[in-house]
């Protein structure tokens, strides 16, 4: 699944591409991830301006003219991306947005977990996922006072950084790694990380998540980027597939458990669970 780097990267690949551009007509061959026929998401897409592309954690905040916004979630396996106007879609392309300037910008999800949302933009924070979202995790919107109140809970670390309502934006990937920067056991209580873990683990998950995007994210399994551009920070991960290897900071071999249902790697030496 996409997080925050990676959809950040597809925000700024989409900007780059479709801000400015019309949406002439609109063609969905699954109607399930717009929520609404073809005939009614045509009626109201159509002729409505991308003025700007916005992202809250996960989401990608399609900003169109007469005041109303589509929110997008990858989910899995969702993708964008550009064609000149007139390509035939293939099998996973399943929503084509006809722009002007003879471009069409394709919505390709090859699980069809993706959801879309059309609602008036005042009203954007009240979707489901949007309306309980925690924090950017950026060092002005993730403050240290807000983790040690947030933070007050008896449930493990690791399921806790994957729910968007504390902190917006982080997935498997990215709770692995920080987790392992931070030197905490995934299973660790949330409200039993002291004090001086719990800034450990507020600049790694603001510094990783910046640098991450920076290399326009990782690119594992089928995700990559839209536009074909594939993000390079895979090749900076420090325990995400690296079960097995040796841990970068003490030499241990790297162990991979379960963790929520999650496939979680971590080094039993560094991140031990502490009563
Ligand atoms: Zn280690």
């Amino acid at each position: 699944m996409p997080e925050l780097p990676e959809v950040e990267t597809v925000r700024r690949g989409l900007t780059n591409l479709v801000q400015g551009r019309t949406i002439l007509k609109v063609e969905v061959r699954w109607e399930k991830i717009v929520g609404m026929s073809e005939a009614e998401f045509d009626a109201e897409m159509a002729d409505r301006k991308i003025e700007k592309i916005d992202r809250r954690g996960k989401y990608l905040l399609f900003r169109l003219s007469g005041n109303k916004t589509l929110v997008s979630h990858l989910r899995m396996e969702g993708a964008y991306y550009t064609v000149p106007a007139g390509t035939e879609p293939g099998k996973h392309d399943l929503i084509t947005f006809h722009l002007d300037d003879e471009i069409d910008l394709f919505y390709r999800d090859t699980r069809k977990f993706g959801r879309m949302n059309l609602v008036d933009t005042p009203n954007t924070m009240q979707v489901a996922g949007l309306a309980k979202i925690g924090p950017e995790p950026t060092e002005d919107d993730l403050t240290l006072e807000y983790m040690q109140k947030e933070f007050q809970r008896k449930g493990a670390i690791k399921p806790f950084l994957l729910d968007q309502s504390h902190i917006a934006g982080l997935g498997n990937i990215y709770v692995d790694e920080t987790l392992w920067m931070a030197k905490i056991h995934p299973l660790q209580p949330a409200n039993t990380i002291d004090l001086e873990h719990l800034t450990h683990l507020r600049k790694a998950i603001i510094d990783e998540l910046a640098l991450a995007t920076k290399n326009h994210g990782t690119t594992v399994h089928s995700f990559t980027t839209a536009f074909g551009e594939a993000g390079t920070f895979q090749n900076q991960l420090k325990v995400y597939g690296r079960v097995g290897e040796p841990c970068y900071r003490c030499g241990t071999i790297l162990v991979k458990t379960k963790v929520a249902q999650r496939g979680t790697t971590y080094c039993p030496h560094c991140q031990v669970l502490h009563d």
